[in-house]
C-alpha cells in the first residue's frame, strides 16, 4: 500500500500545514500526489499534481488553484515566473523556494534523465512489493503479528553502509539504530534520550540476543572527530558535539599511532570508537545485567567498503578506555 499520511515534509519544500491526508492508496493506482510548500505568507501554498504516473503534473497556487489547474506544467512554471517578478516584496527565502521549485520542475521537463525521486520511490516500492511482498506471504503474515529480532544493530548513517544490505538482514531479524558514526552515547536520560529509548526497547521489550556496533572504512564522522582541534574550537551546530562522544578512542589512536598518516590514523580510530561504544552499552543498567547474565552477547565490528572485507569481535573489558561501569 502506498500510505501518506496527512502532516507531513513535502518533496519540494517545508512541513505542511494544511495537506489533506490520504492513507492506504495502493501502488497500482495512485491518486494525485500532493506536495505543499509553505512560504511565511499563506498566498504562498502550492500543491504539485503529477497525473496519471506522468510528468504532465499541474503545478499551482492555492488562491488560482481552479484557474491553473488546466494549465501545463510550462504554463504553471512562467505563472510562477510572472509572480515572482510581480511580488519584488516577497521574503528572500519565500522567492528563493519559488525560484528553485521552478527550476526543479524546469529540469523535470528538460529530458529523460533527469532524478526524479517520487518515480524512483514508487518503483523502488513496487520491485519490493512483487518480489518480495506478494512472493513472501508467510513471512510477511507473521511480521504482520509482530517482531522478534535477534539483534540491535547500531550503523553509521552513511549511504554505503546499510548492514541489512552487507549482512543479507531481512525483515525482522534485526533492529537497527543509525546515525553519525555509529555511536553509542552514553547512559543519559536527557541528552541522549533517543539512543536510550531505542536501546531499552530492543532489550527489554524486543529481547535481542545480541548487539552489534558496526564502524566502517572511510567514515566521515570519524575524521570530522580526528579534525577536531585540540583547543576543542567547534564549527558545526551537532555534527562535532555528537562524535565527541568517542573522544576517547580519538585519545588512544592519538598516543598508540603517532607514526601513521592521519588517514590510517582514522581507521584506528574507526575501530577503537566502536569499543567505546561497547563501553558505553554497559553503561546501561539493563544491558549490564543482561550480559552479566548470558542473555545477551555485545560484539563490535568494521566493514570496509574498500576492500569488501568485514571484521567482527567480541566485547574485550581490557580494550574500551571509557568503559563506564
Ligand atoms: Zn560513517
Amino acid at each position: 500500500m502506498w500510505t501518506r499520511g496527512g502532516h507531513r515534509t513535502g518533496i519540494y519544500g517545508d512541513s505542511s500545514t494544511n495537506a489533506t491526508g490520504i492513507d492506504d492508496i495502493d501502488v497500482d493506482s495512485p491518486p494525485p500526489l500532493q506536495f505543499i510548500i509553505s512560504g511565511p505568507n499563506s498566498c504562498f501554498n502550492y500543491l504539485l499534481f503529477p497525473s496519471n504516473h506522468s510528468r504532465s503534473s499541474k503545478f499551482f497556487s492555492k488562491s488560482t488553484a481552479e484557474d491553473m489547474a488546466q494549465e501545463s506544467y510550462e504554463e504553471a512554471i512562467a505563472g510562477l515566473t510572472k509572480l515572482l517578478s510581480e511580488k519584488a516584496d516577497l521574503q528572500d527565502a519565500a522567492a528563493a523556494k519559488i525560484r528553485r521549485i521552478t527550476a526543479e520542475l524546469a529540469g523535470t521537463t528538460a529530458g529523460s534523465n533527469s532524478f526524479d525521486p517520487v518515480d524512483r520511490i514508487r518503483t523502488g516500492f513496487t520491485h519490493f512489493k512483487k518480489s518480495k511482498f506478494e512472493t513472501n506471504p508467510d513471512l510477511y503474515g507473521q511480521l504482520a503479528k509482530g517482531q522478534s529480532p535477534k539483534f540491535l544493530v547500531f550503523a553509521c548513517s552513511d549511504s554505503r553502509v546499510c548492514p541489512s544490505h552487507i549482512l543479507n538482514f531481512q525483515p525482522g531479524e534485526a533492529f537497527v539504530v543509525r546515525n553519525i558514526a555509529s555511536m553509542v552515547p552514553p547512559f543519559d536520560k536527557t541528552k541522549y534520550s533517543g539512543a536510550g529509548a531505542a536501546i531499552e526497547y530492543a532489550v527489554l521489550h524486543l529481547k535481542v540476543e545480541n548487539i552489534v556496533v558496526i564502524g566502517h572504512s572511510c567514515c566521515g564522522g570519524i575524521k570530522g572527530l580526528m579534525s577536531i582541534p585540540d583547543d576543542g574550537t567547534v564549527s558545526s551546530d551537532f555534527i562535532e558535539n555528537w562524535v565527541q562522544i568517542c573522544t576517547p578512542a580519538k585519545i588512544k589512536t592519538q598516543s598508540a599511532c603517532t607514526d601513521l598518516s592521519f588517514e590510517d590514523k582514522c581507521t584506528n580510530c574507526e575501530k577503537e570508537a566502536v569499543n567505546v561504544s561497547l563501553g558505553n552499552l554497559l553503561s546501561y543498567p539493563f544491558v549490564r545485567e543482561a550480559v552479566v547474565n548470558k542473555q545477551l552477547f555485545i560484539r563490535g565490528a568494521h566493514y570496509n567498503f574498500v576492500s569488501g572485507a568485514f571484521e567482527l569481535w567480541n566485547l574485550d573489558f581490557n580494550i574500551s578506555p571509557s568503559l563506564a561501569v
